[in-house]
């Protein structure tokens, strides 16, 4: 009998009592210390491991824990995941149930085990179908190409709403370019999900970036205050394909469209909307930068006339 911890030993003699009532642990919990110490401790501890990571990975048949792995020197936990199914896989272009053509080793970072890097490993079975040839499967807790599980990714997003991309991948210890792609994955994700709607109220505004040398053509859902479509550019072709994507229905539903004037936003709207000049609203600096500037005009003119004439009273009052 091997040497048994103290406070081990202290349940342990409570365990045997006569009076269960003066247990100072309830008994499941008590029983469990028991059996732990009867039984051989590297392979009960490895099946917990497993029963462990296969509950708070919340993998469904037939992915199921095969082994876990502590790397102290990296401070890293591996846990090997493997599919163990008797059913063909199916083909993830059509679902067409495939014979397995072979196995691909893949990696994906998941969220940290207390403070140790977390890396969900799989060998992913690559199915031969008989129209799309090899195909990797797809695997549920991650996206087709990315190196994160879906739950990292989901960490990643909300720290991503409260702080910069550059920010975040430091804290999380993420290059520029894997913040990126969790952000555009994500960008994804909600459009896939986006319903189509009517939306009576677009705005639209072109926005400029990198030192306003480059400049984006943005719609947006003025109630819902979301961005509908980003184009390159503020050309008449930069926001046609929004308005091909929408259904007739979508069209006839715009009332009105809030935008600069800008000539070619208006152009887009006469080809795609119908009684397009009845809803355009101009917004309201614009408005006034037209005005101001007809009034000096007219003011400039009066002046040159009056002084013509002999004299202006209108001397100095730009
Ligand atoms: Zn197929």
């Amino acid at each position: 009998m091997p040497a048994v911890p103290t406070a081990l030993a202290a349940h342990e003699r409570v365990d045997g009592h006569a009076d269960a009532r003066q247990s100072v642990l309830p008994r499941p919990v008590i029983a469990s210390y028991t059996r732990r110490i009867v039984d051989p401790p590297r392979l009960k501890f490895r099946l917990f491991d497993r029963a462990l990571y296969q509950a708070i990975l919340g993998l469904q048949a037939p992915w199921q824990v095969e082994q876990v792995e502590l790397r102290m020197e990296p401070g890293e936990v591996e846990v090997w995941v493997a599919a163990v199914t008797e059913t063909p896989f199916g083909c993830p272009e059509c679902a067409a149930p495939s014979p397995i053509h072979d196995h691909i080793e893949r990696r994906w970072r998941h969220l940290d085990t207390c403070q140790f890097r977390t890396v969900l490993c799989a060998r992913v079975p690559r199915v031969h179908c008989a129209t799309h040839g090899v195909r990797t499967t797809r695997v549920p807790w991650a996206e087709p190409g990315s190196r994160f599980t879906l739950l990292f990714e989901r960490l990643a997003i909300a720290w991503l709403r409260e702080a910069t991309p550059t920010a975040v991948a430091r804290r999380l210890g993420l290059t520029w370019d894997e913040a990126r792609g969790i952000m555009a994955r994500a960008v994804r994700r909600g459009l896939a999900r986006r319903q189509p709607a009517v939306v009576p109220h677009l705005g639209i505004d072109e926005k400029s970036f990198l030192k306003r040398h480059q400049c984006v053509s943005v719609v947006v859902d003025l109630d819902a205050a979301r961005i509908l479509h980003v184009a390159d550019d503020r050309q008449a072709v930069s926001l046609a394909p929004f308005f091909e994507g929408l259904s007739e229905a979508q069209r006839t539903g715009i009332t009105a469209v809030a935008m600069d004037m800008w000539e070619p936003y208006r152009q887009t709207l006469r080809v795609h909307v119908s009684e397009a000049d009845r809803k355009i609203v101009f917004d309201k600096f614009h408005v006034m930068q037209h005005v101001l500037t007809a009034v000096d005009t007219v003011r400039k003119q009066e002046h040159r006339a009056l002084a013509a004439a002999g004299k202006s009273p209108l001397t100095r009052t730009k």
